[in-house]
Order: C-alpha cells, then structure tokens, then sequence
C-alpha cells in the first residue's frame, strides 16, 4: 500500500542527507498514509534510511511496526494535527536555517526578509515560536497553534518545521527556508533590497 511513499522518504532522506542538509542525525520525515503515519526512527542518519523499518504509527500516534519513531514525533503530530490537510512533514538542522532561528531580535512573523519570488511562492511567512524544551507540551500547543495557520514554522533556536500537501512540496519549501537563510547570513552587513509588498502580493496572487 504504502511501498512508494517508504521509497520516497528514504530517497528524499538520501538526498537531504548527502547535501549536508541533516547532519549526523539531525532530520526527520514523515508523510501520512490511510491509517496514521510513516516516519523516521530514532537514531537514524537520514543518509541510510531502510523503507521496511521506517516507524509505522496510528492516527493517534502510537508506535504500530517499525522502529521506534524519532523523539521529535511530538512535533510531527502536533503539525498534523493542526494542518488536516498535511500529507507530509519535514524537519531539518540545517546549518543556516538554525543559525537564522538563533539570532536575536527576529520578526517573530517572518523570520527571514523576502529576498526572492521563490520565497514567497514555496514558503510565504515563516513566523517564530518562541524557544521551548523539545517535546514539552506547552511548545507542542504553541506550535499547534501557529501551524493552523502557517505550513512553515521557525522554531526559535532548533530549526525550521514546514508541512506539505506531499513530501515532495514540503521538502522542496525545507530547502528553500535553508537557502533564504544561507542568502541572508551572506548579506549580513550590507544594503539589501527585499522585494516590496507590491511585488510580494502579486506573487501570492
Ligand atoms: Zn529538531
């Protein structure tokens, strides 16, 4: 039933995995299947994913098969449960996104200024949920909270948390949150021109 989509999360693990995008054993995926969830294991490098032990889960969360889930299942669920349309979750440590979610004084709105069309067209607004301790409930209803209304979260001080109507879109939107952040960290210091509210509506149009 669900044979492609095990391919497809361990192939997009792979290649996140292979860019340098989910160090060690940074990074989590999973996507919704009929009954519940597919998701990655604990301890598991995203650079070797095997699909016949990927963690099967409930709808209600509960381990089925598979290895035991990541510990950072309490923030997929928490998306899913917010977003009902959500088909699949990505979470990264990658490199510049948390070097992003650690600076100071961000737009607790948008985190990241509106560099590209790209930005806008995949991401939108990326708003902040404060700093809290992984898997403390108080951050999982904050994050509950925000994601009714925002595919894309920066979770202050962790990383970026993005759902998708397919794993291909969330991945793809990851990737553009990684990137926006790479381009901002390298205009540090500079006069940046950031695309207008006119040129940002037209885009979301
Ligand atoms: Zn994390």
């Amino acid at each position: 039933m669900s044979d492609s989509l095990r391919d497809e999360l361990v192939a997009v693990g792979r290649s996140f995995f292979e860019r340098g995008l989910s160090p060690g054993t940074s990074g989590n995926l999973s996507v919704r299947v009929d009954d519940g969830f597919l998701m990655t294991p604990t301890n598991s490098s995203l650079g070797s994913l095997e699909p016949a032990r990927l963690s099967r889960l409930d709808a209600d969360g509960g381990h089925v098969d598979g290895d035991p889930p990541t510990k950072e299942a309490w923030l997929h669920t928490a998306v899913y449960a917010a977003r009902p349309d959500a088909r699949a979750i990505v979470h990264l440590h990658s490199t510049h996104a948390v070097a992003v979610a650690c600076l100071a004084d961000l737009d607790p709105d948008d985190v990241l200024p509106v560099l590209t069309p790209y930005y806008v067209m995949r991401v939108g607004r990326l708003p902040l949920v404060p700093y809290g301790r992984p898997g403390d409930d108080a951050l999982a209803t904050v994050i509950g909270e925000r994601a009714r209304d925002h595919h894309a979260l920066m979770l202050a001080n962790h990383g970026p948390v993005v759902a998708g109507s397919s794993l291909a879109e969330a991945a793809s939107a990851a990737e553009e949150i990684e990137e926006s952040a790479k381009l901002l960290l390298l205009l540090q210091g500079r006069p940046v021109r950031a695309l207008t509210q006119a040129q940002q509506d037209e885009l979301r149009k």
